[in-house]
């Protein structure tokens, strides 16, 4: 998967399309990220022990990693990833409009 944690996003589609945001989680088997102030869902909860309120909470929900498109620190542009090694054999990201490398 291209997009990881911490990583600045453009979200491309749904509701929340046009915002930015961090990913603060990812989940690579669902091919899905958590973005900080994206797809806000209301959940219902009831108390549970002494833990949990009873109410109404907000949270993001998953949104899929081709919702979204990660931002390019250099150029701020989205940015359309390649990879690329270096010499020490590691795999990294690379912005393709503007060559930077983003790991
Ligand atoms: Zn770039």
């Amino acid at each position: 998967m291209k997009i990881r944690k911490n990583d600045t996003v453009l979200v491309i589609a749904g509701k929340d399309k046009g915002k930015k945001g961090k990913v603060r989680f990812a989940y690579p088997k669902d091919e899905k990220v958590i973005v900080e102030g994206i797809n806000f869902i209301k959940r219902h909860t009831r108390a549970r022990g002494r833990v949990r309120q009873a109410g109404i909470i907000e949270q993001e929900a998953p949104i899929h990693v081709s919702s979204v498109m990660l931002l390019c620190n250099r150029c701020s542009h989205p940015a359309r990833l390649g990879f690329r090694f270096l010499k020490d054999g590691r795999k990294v990201r690379v912005c393709r409009s503007c060559g930077e490398v983003i790991d």
